[in-house]
């Protein structure tokens, strides 16, 4: 079926779209690329879950270091999150079809599309943009069936799931809910 450089957002969001995409033949390479990940204990509970998954499947993973200026580069703050998401989500599309391009895959894609809290076909139009711009197919799956079976698949494997999406913002839209529903 052709080489895939997925890009990985976290441990749990990675199981479905790794399932199904070996299922169909795929070579899967994984890419751990988020800048957008707040703070950097956060990022490394999160990377440190997707090691530990992608040992027990045996899949390899390029793994980037911290970069929260590459977030901030981009992502001013007091944007709404309909403004927000779709600059974070392209942020990371950009560098793996760019990585991809660089090492010769035939396909990028990523686990965002594994999220009902994510805007698919915005993800999806961003993918196949990008895909034009750097000559390497986006390879376009609706991973959200899996969503729910996968969440529990990662509580048995005692994988770390995060609380929040990942950004310092959406990390504070998280606790003033908490308050708010405390109040
Ligand atoms: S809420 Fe999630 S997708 Fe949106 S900017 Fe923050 S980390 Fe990125």
């Amino acid at each position: 079926m052709g080489n895939v450089l997925l890009h990985i957002c976290c441990g749990p969001c990675s199981i479905y779209p790794f399932s199904l995409l070996k299922e169909k033949g795929y070579a899967i390479t994984g890419f751990f690329y988020n800048p957008n990940i707040y703070p950097v204990e956060e990022f490394l509970k999160r990377r440190d879950a997707l090691y530990e998954f992608s040992k027990k499947e045996n899949f390899g993973i390029v793994y980037f270091e911290y970069l929260p200026e590459d977030f901030f580069a981009q992502i001013e703050p007091n944007l709404s999150q309909t403004e927000r998401c779709p600059k974070c989500w392209e942020l990371r599309l950009l560098k793996t079809a760019a990585y991809a391009q660089e090492n010769n895959f035939e396909f990028f894609s990523t686990t965002l599309l594994v999220s009902p809290y994510q805007n698919q076909e915005k993800i999806r139009e961003l993918g196949e943009r990008i895909a034009q711009k750097y000559g390497v197919k986006f390879l376009y799956e609706d991973f959200r069936i899996g969503f729910r079976e996968a969440q529990n698949r990662a509580k048995e494997m005692g994988l770390y799931r995060q609380k929040y999406c990942g950004c310092v913002y959406s990390k504070m839209e998280r606790e003033e809910a908490i308050l708010g529903k405390k109040k």
